[in-house]
This record gives structure tokens, C-alpha cells and sequence, in this order.
């Protein structure tokens, strides 16, 4: 008889984003005058830019003529696209990373979930306390954590690395020492970032411990000052103990178009396996992740109009992160983020938990955001908003939340 993967029912299900929406549409079910504003997403709005659609245009094209039909890509994903973005990304930042270091694949998030599979089950697993999801989830799904404690709001078997306000929302180097290491920066949901000189520590202890850190940098192209990594390829030795994930999804906009890619350096190796030759076999994206279509879509990010395009997006973005940040910050509220990430990160009022002050932003200004404690027990009396709005909403939004 076949059996179900009893692991999958650790998780305690999606709770937080089913929860929000239940209760936005209660409210505005019993409040039909009312305009509720979103500003709780975490996808982008703006449409994709010209010169992408032009590579689209001209991909699809390419498709319906025999001479240039392309059929399954490349294992790794096609050269053009690799070789664009190990100069851009990598060489012109100084980083030693080669196009057959790259993996091309449909975004992070699949990569982020399924990275886990190269390691041994009885890895130990580290995460940022609070931090998205995915990390957390996929291990449990693997069978690598206890059950969830409903009373703690944690996994047995999972260290948590608290990011508080004291730290700068950048965690401390666990003295119990993980085998697996999640780090998110630019991070979401809190938009906290870390700098070269801290960074570089947590290279030196995965180095020293023979740890691997998975590093997620999805948001590099919100980073906005000086002396912020956008790789953790920047780090000395990073290559010998670092996989870096890296998603189209909010820098060019690809949330509904699908693209990222991995970068597993030929260097990084474990009881003297390569890991880049263990992901080359992995399965899901290997053959079909990204179609040609959207590969080229991604080697005009590149270009110098698209680049500029895309430099314009987000400059949307970071100025509706502006206003918020400005807007709640003269209210009174203690805020961070939102300066080199599309997030902004805010203590509730009166120690109110995330819950409370959801509701409170939903019935005293019909604003919608997402309560910090769904990102880990960190989170509780948090609350994040995000610049992924229109500008009209934004600045309406950011009124209301000034005149509760
Ligand atoms: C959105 C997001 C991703 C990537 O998403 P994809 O659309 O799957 O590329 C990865 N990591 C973080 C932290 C994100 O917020």
C-alpha cells in the first residue's frame, strides 16, 4: 500500500496569508463603502519593461521559424545568459564566478526549497528568526526538523537565529554550531541589511566549522549604500563554503514570467564531493525551469536600456519606501528597512501583538499589511509593509496610518 509523506504534515498549513485574506474580506463584506488598501504583498505591480518585451517579441518569433526553433535549453541554462551575468554580477564586483557556476532556473524560490536534497538528512539547519518561510518549510518537508511546538511557534531540531532591533535585525554567530545556514540580505520581511565586515565573519565561522551557507540574495538591486554586499562572493573564501541564490522576480519584475538562477562554485566541496556536481543532477528545473523565451528576457536586464529601465522600477519602488518610512517614522512609530529593500519593518504601538495591530490598521484605516509574527516567533509585535503599490495608494495609505 502507499503511504503519505508524513513530514508534509508537520507544517501547520499556510495560516498567515489564508488568515489575512479571510479577515479583509469579512471586513469588507460588512463595510461595503469602504476602499481597502493593500499594501501587505510581497509581488510587484509595475509591468515589465520595454526592451523586455522586445526580447520577448523577438524570442517568439525566433520559436516559429525552423532555422531558429530551440527546443530543451541547456543543463545549466543557455551561455548567453550565464556569461552576461557572471561579468555583470560577479566579475564587475569582483568576484570570481564563472558562467558554468551558474545554474539558470524558473526562480529562487524553487531552488531555495529544493537545495535541501544535496544534503545529508541529519544536517542540522539554521535560520534567521523571522525570515520567509521557504527555508524553514522545505527542511520539515524533508524530514529534517522534530514537529512544530504550537507553544514556542517553532520547529524542534531547527536553530533559530534571532534578528533583533539590538543587532540590527542581523543575527549573532550561533554557538551551537549548524551544518546548514540560511541567510537572507537584503532580508525580508524586516529589510535589514549586513555589511562586508559581518558578512565576512560568517564566512570565516561556515569555513572554520565546515558549515555551507545558503545565501539569498534575491533583493541585491534594492541596496542603495555604500559598502553593502550585493554577493556574498565579495567575501574572501566565500567560494569554498557559499551557495547564492538570485531571482528576477522583484528586480526586473519576473514574479509571473519566472526566472532566477543558482550559483554553486566549482571550489565548494563536502567530505570531497562537489556540491555543483550534485545540483547538476537535481531534478525540476533541469531540463524545463526556464524556456528560451524568458532567458532572453533575462539577457535584456543586462543591456544598457534595460538596465536603465529596471534602475527606474525599482527607484519607484524605493521612493514609495521612502514615504512610508518617512510618513510612519513622523507618527511616531519605530521603523527600519525600506532603504535598501522594498520592505519596511515597524514595532506595533503599545506592545500590541502583530495581530492586534493588523486589525486595528484594517478597521481604523483599511490598510492591510502582514503581521511580523508569520514570519517566526521573532516577529511578534512587528508588522511589515511593502513599496510594491501604486504611488496614489501608497501616499493615501500612509495618511491614514498618520491620522489613527
Ligand atoms: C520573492 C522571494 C524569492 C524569490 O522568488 P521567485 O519568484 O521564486 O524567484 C526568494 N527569496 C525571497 C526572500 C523572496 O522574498
Amino acid at each position: 500500500m502507499a503511504k503519505v509523506n508524513r513530514d508534509y504534515q508537520k507544517l501547520p498549513g499556510s495560516y498567515l496569508f489564508s488568515t489575512i485574506g479571510k479577515k479583509v474580506r469579512e471586513y469588507e463584506a460588512a463595510n461595503p463603502g469602504k476602499r481597502v488598501i493593500r499594501l501587505g504583498i510581497g509581488d510587484v505591480t509595475q509591468p515589465l519593461s520595454p526592451e523586455i518585451i522586445k526580447a520577448l517579441h523577438s524570442a517568439v518569433d525566433e520559436m516559429g521559424d525552423a532555422k531558429t526553433f530551440k527546443g530543451y535549453a541547456p543543463d545549466l541554462g543557455y551561455e548567453f545568459l550565464r556569461k552576461v551575468i557572471s561579468e555583470k554580477d560577479y566579475k564587475a564586483r569582483s568576484c570570481e564566478i564563472g558562467p558554468d557556476e551558474i545554474f539558470i532556473s524558473d526562480g529562487a524560490k524553487c531552488d531555495c526549497g529544493n537545495i535541501q536534497e544535496i544534503f545529508s538528512r541529519d544536517n542540522v539547519v539554521a535560520v534567521c528568526d523571522p525570515v520567509y518561510p521557504v527555508y524553514v518549510d522545505s527542511n520539515v518537508m524533508a524530514g529534517r526538523t522534530g514537529e512544530y511546538d504550537p507553544e514556542k511557534q517553532r520547529f524542534n531540531g531547527v536553530v533559530y537565529m534571532p534578528c533583533t532591533a539590538e543587532t540590527d535585525f542581523v543575527p549573532k554567530l550561533p554557538e551551537e554550531v549548524p551544518d546548514l545556514i540560511y541567510l537572507c540580505f537584503p532580508n525580508n520581511p524586516t529589510g535589514a541589511v549586513i555589511n562586508k565586515e559581518r558578512l565576512q565573519e560568517w564566512v570565516d565561522y561556515a569555513n572554520m566549522n565546515g558549515s555551507v551557507i545558503l545565501y539569498d540574495s534575491a533583493y541585491e538591486a534594492y541596496i542603495s549604500e555604500p559598502g553593502i554586499p550585493h554577493s556574498i562572493y565579495e567575501c574572501k573564501g566565500a567560494e569554498n563554503c557559499s551557495i547564492e541564490f538570485r531571482s528576477f522576480s522583484k528586480t526586473a519584475g519576473f514574479t509571473g514570467l519566472r526566472l532566477g538562477y543558482t550559483v554553486v562554485p566549482r571550489a565548494l566541496k563536502l567530505e570531497g564531493v562537489a556540491l555543483h556536481d550534485l545540483w547538476a543532477r537535481r531534478h525540476g528545473t533541469k531540463y524545463n525551469g526556464a524556456p528560451y523565451i524568458v532567458q532572453r528576457a533575462g539577457e535584456a536586464v543586462y543591456s544598457e536600456k534595460g538596465r536603465q529601465e529596471i534602475e527606474k522600477q525599482i527607484g519607484f519602488y524605493m521612493e514609495n519606501a521612502r514615504l512610508i518610512y518617512e510618513g510612519l517614522k513622523e507618527a511616531g512609530y519605530q521603523v527600519s528597512g525600506g532603504v535598501n529593500a522594498p520592505y519596511i519593518w515597524l514595532r506595533t504601538p503599545d506592545d500590541m501583538t502583530s495581530w492586534e495591530f493588523f486589525d486595528l490598521l484594517l478597521n481604523k484605516a483599511n490598510v492591510v499589511g502582514t503581521p511580523g509574527s508569520g514570519f517566526g516567533p521573532g516577529g511578534e509585535h512587528y508588522f511589515r509593509l511593502t513599496a510594491f503599490g501604486n504611488r496614489e495608494n501608497t501616499v493615501e495609505a500612509v495618511e491614514r496610518i498618520k491620522r489613527i
